[in-house]
């Protein structure tokens, strides 16, 4: 995969612990905003997102290494005719094949992976991010007709361990974080139902201007 273990540096003055870094403040957001860009271009609905894996390890400094890209993707069931084939759920595949090419565990490779996606995830695959318990997941704007992490579903309060449970358990819950560069997802997302990508096919561009969608639902349609 292009960009696949590719080191990340993270912004000048950014104080935040590993455990705390805001995904944010890498090229991860840059990554997943291309994503859905591409998305666009291909005419899919524009999401976008990057799976970022945190190594075990230190570095010669006794500093822990930067994340690595393991995976990056974008809405896909147009292309291929699979309304679940969301970026995440893609990425997730991808991910696993880059762990199997590593040799890597999935008890280990998951908890170890954060996800950055510009919309927030359906309920589908907030339930599949949880389900495999990746370590965090940082979203864009909300989506207020599937969102799985509390506009329509809260997935992780829902199925997520609960404070009778502490103690069951040793895995750690994911945690889910939106509002990060909202304003811009909704604008991609307000491009893709005006129809107005002029690298989109021409007759997709056609059927989506007859669609008129007004601003308020065409957030609401992500996903
Ligand atoms: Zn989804």
């Amino acid at each position: 995969m292009e960009g696949a273990e590719e080191p990340l540096e993270k912004d000048e003055g950014s104080t935040e612990s590993e455990e705390m870094w805001d995904l944010a403040s890498y090229p991860l957001a840059e990554r997943a905003f291309d994503k859905a860009k591409e998305g666009l271009a291909a005419g899919e609905v524009p999401i976008g997102c990057v799976f970022a894996y945190f190594p075990d390890k230190v570095s010669a400094e006794d500093k822990p290494l930067q994340p690595v890209i393991i995976a990056e993707s974008y809405n896909s069931p147009n292309l291929t005719r699979n309304p679940t084939r969301h970026a995440e759920i893609n990425a997730i595949e991808i991910a696993m094949e880059w762990a199997d090419e590593h040799n890597i565990p999935q008890a280990s490779l998951w908890p170890r992976t954060s996800v950055i996606v510009t919309v927030e995830p359906c309920v589908m695959c907030a339930s599949a991010l949880l389900s495999l318990g990746v370590r965090h997941v940082r979203f864009g704007c909300h989506n207020f007709r599937f969102g799985g992490c509390g506009s329509v579903v809260d997935v992780p309060g829902v199925f997520g361990p609960k404070p009778e449970d502490a103690g069951c358990s040793t895995k750690e819950s994911t945690k889910f974080v939106g509002g990060w560069r909202g304003e811009e997802a909704v604008m991609l997302l307000k491009e893709f139902y005006k129809g107005e990508n002029p690298n989109a096919p021409a007759d997709k561009a056609r059927k989506k201007r007859g669609r008129k969608k007004s601003a308020a639902t065409t957030e609401s349609e992500a996903n």
